[in-house]
Order: structure tokens, then sequence, then C-alpha cells
């Protein structure tokens, strides 16, 4: 499928939203991905395709992916940075599972770490659009204050939200240190039929997920989305 580049904007120092115009409607439900590649001179090791959590809501016009970009990002990161609009790339249709269950009354835990909230971008999104209320509570981690995104999205939707910043300043009012799981399971006080979803680096959703399954017994009710490639 072709997407056509149009404009990119900074939500902080280092995570960027970039949006794409497309020629035939693409259907897709909140919290799916797509592979994008990204043709360049000289790719470094990790070559030219990533997968990106669709940001946008299938609702809006044009789709968005939402990354983190630092110095010494990928080269793939870096093209990705110099974009020019107009330019015409190709994607994959969108695939996953990583998406809201269909009875709306099911309670759910929504956890996620860094850019790692990508996927409850467009749920949120969505949920605000289509004026859907639903029993969610978000536990957000981030390293410092100012990687925290789209504050004002969960505040829409008046979405109880517990975010942890692990370095943060003295002035954080929050929760701060590692999100683990006694504090998930103490301030959102799950049922015996609370979904879990899971999403960020690697590392923190195995640690995450491997602790949770110790707990629960029924391991349909977790449910995760991995984003490899973040140290
Ligand atoms: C289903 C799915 C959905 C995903 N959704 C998203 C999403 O919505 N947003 C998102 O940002 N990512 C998402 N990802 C992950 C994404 O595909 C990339 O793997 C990730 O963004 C890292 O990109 P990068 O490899 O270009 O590394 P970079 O982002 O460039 O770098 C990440 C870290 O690795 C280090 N690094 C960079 N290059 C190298 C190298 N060659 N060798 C060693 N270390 C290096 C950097 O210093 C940096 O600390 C998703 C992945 C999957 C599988």
């Amino acid at each position: 499928m072709k997407i056509i580049f149009d404009h990119q904007s900074a939500e902080t120092d280092n995570i960027f939203t970039f949006y794409f115009k497309t020629e035939e409607t693409i259907s897709y439900t909140p919290g799916q991905f797509i592979e994008l590649r990204l043709p360049h001179k000289r790719p470094d090791n990790r070559g030219d395709i990533r997968w990106f959590t669709l940001s946008s809501s299938p609702l809006e016009k044009e789709l968005s992916i939402t990354t983190r970009i630092v110095k010494n990002s990928s080269s793939y990161k870096k093209t990705l940075k110099d974009l020019k609009p107009g330019t015409v790339l190709s994607i994959t249709t969108p695939m996953g599972d990583f998406v809201l269950p269909k009875i709306l009354q099911t309670k759910i835990i929504l956890i996620a770490g860094g850019i790692g909230i990508t996927p409850y971008l467009s749920m949120i999104k969505y949920l605000i659009e289509t004026k859907e209320t639903r029993p969610i509570h978000l536990f957000y981690t981030v390293n410092n204050e100012g990687d925290i995104i789209y504050n004002d999205l969960f505040e829409k939707y008046k979405l109880p939200t517990t975010i942890v910043v692990n370095q943060p300043t003295s002035a954080w009012g929050g929760e701060r240190g590692k999100l683990s799981l006694n504090m998930i399971l103490g301030i959102a006080e799950p049922t015996d039929n609370t979904l879990f979803y899971i999403s960020g680096p690697d590392s923190m959703v195995k640690d995450l997920s491997e602790t949770l399954e110790k707990t629960i017994k029924d391991h349909k009710r977790i449910i995760t989305d991995f984003f490899p490639g973040y140290n």
C-alpha cells in the first residue's frame, strides 16, 4: 500500500509524530501496526524496515506513527526525520491483535513503557471520537517527566491514569521509581476478568508479563506488544 509523507510534529525533544496521506482508505483497528519500508543509501546493520503501531485513530483522515529519535539513532530513524513532504513510501496492511476486547464492559488495565504508549493513543482517540466509555486504568512509565506525551488526550477522556517517572525531578508530584506489579494491583484493583495490556520495550514487557503470569492463572488475560530495538 502506498502512503505519502505529509508532515511531522515534535511531541518532545526526541519524540516525533509523522503524518501520511493515503490514496485509498486503509481500514484498521486501534492498536494495530504496519511495516514501513524506508529505502535509503547505506543503511546500517538494522536495515530499512521497521514496524510501527499506528498512533492515529481509524477515523482520522491521515495515518500517523509516533517514534523516538535520538542523536545516535539508526540510519532508518535519521532518514525518517529528514523525509520531504510528498515522499511516497510503502506499508503493509495493518495487522495484529493488540486491540480492545469486543465487550465494552470488560475491565481493562493498560500498561505502557515509554514509546509503548502508541497503541493506546490510537485507542483513546477512537474512544473519544465514538464517545465509547470503557472501564480503563492507564499505567504509563517514563524515564523523565519530559518523556510524557499526550497527557491532554488522557485528561480529555477522563481516563484514570497513573504516571510513574523513573528519574523524576524534585518538582514531580506523581509516582516515582520503577513501575511494579504491586503498584498496579494496589491502585487499579483488578477483578477476575480484568484484561492486562502491556506495551513497550522488550525487557519491560517480558519482566512485567512474567511476574503477572505468576499471579494470574488465566494467561489469556495478559496481552502483550513487544517493541524490539530499544535498549
Ligand atoms: C509490533 C511492533 C510495533 C512497534 N511500534 C512502534 C511504535 O509505535 N513506535 C516506535 O518507536 N517503535 C515501535 N516498534 C519498534 C520499532 O520497529 C523499532 O524497532 C524501534 O523504534 C527501534 O528503532 P531503531 O532500530 O531504528 O533504533 P533507534 O530508535 O534508532 O535506537 C534505539 C536505541 O538503540 C540504539 N541503537 C541504534 N542503532 C543501533 C545499532 N545499530 N546497534 C546497537 N544499538 C543501536 C540507540 O542508541 C538507541 O538507544 C514496534 C515494533 C513492533 C514489533
